[in-house]
């Protein structure tokens, strides 16, 4: 079985030469993931080559194992590494960020999912590189509010928790996490956080229908959303959820104008929208927004 369907030329990516090498030595000399190789983003390119990266924390294999993702799988992963937020914030200081984005792997074996370690990170970013803003694209942490606090606490620029997909598929394409819950993470996170935008995602091609899209993106902004992304989801293999369908660019244009109708004051949608795609330049469009 092919890996997925002829890409249309809207999504064939034109892989810059050089540039990159700098970044991803860094990374290795300093032992940290990103999303960028770890989920095969489509734009690894043009981010790498422009000093941009999505740090993965908390190991590169996650408790869950969502249908869509391409991340490893291990139930037991190892202990988080204490010394990661200082890495993460040399490698951040050596690659001159000024927008960083920070995710995770879901760690349903810890405590508190990983929260304080997210706050940590931030500190450390904010310790070494006072200028640069600070995005976290968070786990449900299984609808913690004290969890939600601890993170929000730590002063991140931007709240990220993605919603992936419409209600009626997260149950069979996401594993523990429920569209409800991400929801309620998302409204609790608005609630809390003295100001601090909250941003979700949503990906497209996975069998929704353009009215469940339109209802998703309703309820984000109940939940008190005001970044949104919407992008073409990719099969990472044969064996993740299979693609359904290709959604053009002039569709992703009006799911835009929509979203932008119900009050979102930053929005991205187009076939290689990632969350943290453009991270740096939405959060400064949701402030002027
Ligand atoms: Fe990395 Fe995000 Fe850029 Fe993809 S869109 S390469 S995950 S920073
Ligand atoms: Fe991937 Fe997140 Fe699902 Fe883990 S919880 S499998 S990192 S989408």
């Amino acid at each position: 079985r092919p890996l997925r369907p002829k890409l249309p030329d809207w999504l064939k990516v034109r892989v810059r030469a050089g540039g990159g090498e700098g970044v991803a030595g860094i990374l290795r000399d300093l032992r940290l993931n990103t999303v960028c190789s770890g989920a095969l983003c489509p734009n690894i390119g043009e981010c790498f080559c422009s000093g941009t990266a999505t740090f993965l924390i908390l190991g590169g294999s996650c408790t869950r194992n969502c249908r869509f993702c391409a991340i490893d799988h291990n139930p037991h992963p190892a202990p988080p590494e204490e010394d990661e937020p200082e890495r993460l914030a040399e490698a951040a200081a050596r690659l001159k960020l000024n927008y960083v984005v920070v995710t995770s792997v879901t760690r349903d074996d810890l405590p508190d999912g990983g929260a304080s370690f997210f706050a940590a990170v931030i500190h450390a970013l904010h310790r070494r590189l006072p200028e640069a803003g600070v995005e976290v694209l968070t786990p449900d942490f299984n609808g913690s509010g004290e969890a939600i606090a601890a993170v929000l606490a730590a002063g991140p620029t931007v709240f990220n928790h993605n919603i992936e997909t419409v209600e009626r598929l997260s149950n069979e394409i996401r594993t523990r996490a429920t569209y409800r819950k991400s929801l309620e993470v998302l409204r609790l996170a608005a609630k809390a956080g003295n100001g601090i935008p909250v941003k979700s995602g949503i990906m497209l091609g996975l069998g929704e229908t353009d009215d469940e899209v339109v209802e998703t993106l309703k309820d984000l902004r109940l939940a008190g959303v005001s970044i949104v992304t919407i992008g073409q989801y990719l099969p990472p293999s044969a064996d993740h959820w299979p693609l359904d369908r290709f959604v053009t660019p002039d569709e992703f244009a009006r799911f835009g104008k929509i979203a932008e109708e119900l009050g979102f004051s930053a929005v991205a949608s187009s076939p290689l929208v990632r969350s943290s795609y453009h991270a740096g330049e939405l959060q400064r469009k949701g402030e002027a927004g």
